[in-house]
């Protein structure tokens, strides 16, 4: 069976969270790191056994050239699959300029796909992202009013998207109002039409609420291409008569040692972190100056590793409070202290998994991107939620073995995260 829904989502976290809420609403999902080399059979055999795939690219704010290349890229790679429809995945704060990358890419979809109409609503109502005459509130302000008009990259000063959306496009848009969307999917369904035959390309959805996302996503059924933020996939799961279901989440069974490998620095992992040194488990740390001096802190890791992954799970980090990472950055320079500790853990990482290690844990966002890369992992299939935003997920080695993996950013998760990982998976 070929997988249904192809996503092509603008940057990482975002494939995350739209892959969790494919999940939740009853898909099995696998999202991969980038669109898959010609002939990476690892990432084609994943896929097959998806209903939905989310490739995760890194285009939200480069140039719109370059971001509609790799879209297009990851079209024809999802099409080559058979998927049945195109989700683009945006940020529900709309994070664009008027150079895109938003419009851009959407028009160059369209243009593949062949179709002359899609829609666009980055709502997400249980993140308190809603849409209401064309306008995006952020909880209860307007967009333009929320930290969003500071965005060092994409500032957000207009609420509207109906004008925010013409200003990155040369198709004309439209706006579905939300006493539309109260009506029902016939009556979104007809307004679509209407408003197509007014020669509108694009088209802006309200959405306040989940039943209205629901209700839209039975409307969009047919469309070949979809644009949203994550919100929209608690609507299309249905489309195929797939329900929300544990089974959709269920991963294969999990074996092997355990660690986790902290390279997060941040207020919620220092208290996971102490968590775990408190509760007496074994656990090495990382100094990063003494990585500059030029010790072999990774060699030393995995040889206390040697010793105590039989008692695991064991834990190798570099997390520190701020003053003493402050300190550190001030002696090797914040960008040269970052990489050295990054490429330290990822080779940790990579020594773990060589020793047996099949279940772990990694803390950072950052240090997630390394130690995915060093592991050569291309491809995630999703699993059961550990913590809001945050599930254990499938890879597969390059020897074919799994490993389960779960990528926590900094600010995730309660003080027991570590701990709660692994009694999750063990029950699952
Ligand atoms: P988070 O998700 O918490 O932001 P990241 O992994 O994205 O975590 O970022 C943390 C950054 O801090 C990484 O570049 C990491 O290498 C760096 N880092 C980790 N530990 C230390 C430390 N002790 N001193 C200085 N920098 C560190």
């Amino acid at each position: 069976m070929g997988i249904r829904l192809g996503c092509i989502a603008d940057d990482f976290t975002g494939a995350t969270d739209l892959a969790n809420n494919l999940v939740r609403a009853g898909m099995r999902v696998v999202q991969l790191i980038d669109v898959p080399d010609d002939g990476d059979e690892r990432a084609a055999r994943q896929a097959r056994d998806a209903d939905a795939v989310v490739i995760a690219l890194k285009s939200r704010t480069v140039p719109a050239a370059d971001a509609v290349e790799a879209s297009l890229r990851a079209l024809a790679w999802l099409r080559s699959t058979g998927a049945e429809q195109i989700y683009f995945k945006y940020c529900s704060t709309f994070d664009s300029t008027p150079a895109g990358n938003i419009g851009p890419v959407t028009e160059a979809l369209m243009d593949a796909l062949g179709t002359d109409f899609t829609v666009a609503t980055p709502a997400f109502p249980d993140n308190g992202r809603t849409v209401f005459k064309g306008h995006l509130f952020v909880g209860d302000v307007l967009l333009s009013d929320s930290g969003m008009r500071h965005h060092p990259l994409t500032p957000m000063t207009d609420s509207n998207l109906v004008a925010v959306l013409g200003a990155q496009t040369t198709r004309t848009v439209g706006l579905v109002d939300h006493t539309v969307v109260a009506g029902g999917a016939d009556t979104i369904r007809a307004r679509i039409g209407e408003l197509r035959e007014q020669g509108v390309g694009l088209a802006v959805v309200d959405a306040v609420s989940n039943d209205d996302l629901v209700r839209l996503g039975e409307a969009v059924r047919e469309l070949p291409l979809v644009t949203a933020g994550s919100g929209l996939a608690i609507g299309l799961p249905a489309n195929w008569g797939l329900k929300s279901s544990a089974a959709a989440a269920q991963l294969p069974p999990a074996g092997g040692y355990r660690a986790v490998v902290s390279g997060s620095v941040s207020v919620a992992t220092n208290g996971q972190v102490r968590e775990f040194l408190d509760s007496g488990r074994p656990a090495f740390s990382v100094d990063p100056l003494r990585i500059a001096a030029g010790e072999d802190v990774a060699g030393e890791a995995l040889a206390f590793a040697d010793a105590h992954l039989a008692d695991g799970p064991v834990l190798v980090y570099s997390t520190e409070t701020p003053d003493a990472v402050r300190d550190v950055q001030g002696r090797l320079g914040a960008a040269e202290a970052g990489e050295l500790v990054e490429r330290t853990l990822a080779r940790v990482a990579q020594g773990l998994v060589e020793r047996g290690v099949r279940q772990l844990v990694v803390a950072g966002g950052e240090t997630s991107g390394a130690v995915v890369q060093a592991l050569g992992i291309t491809g995630l299939r999703i699993g059961p939620q550990i913590d809001p935003g945050v599930p254990w997920c499938a890879a597969t080695l390059s020897d074919g073995d799994t490993l389960h993996i779960t990528l926590k950013s900094g600010n995730f998760g309660g003080p027991g995260f570590f701990s709660e990982s692994f009694a999750l998976l063990e029950a699952s």
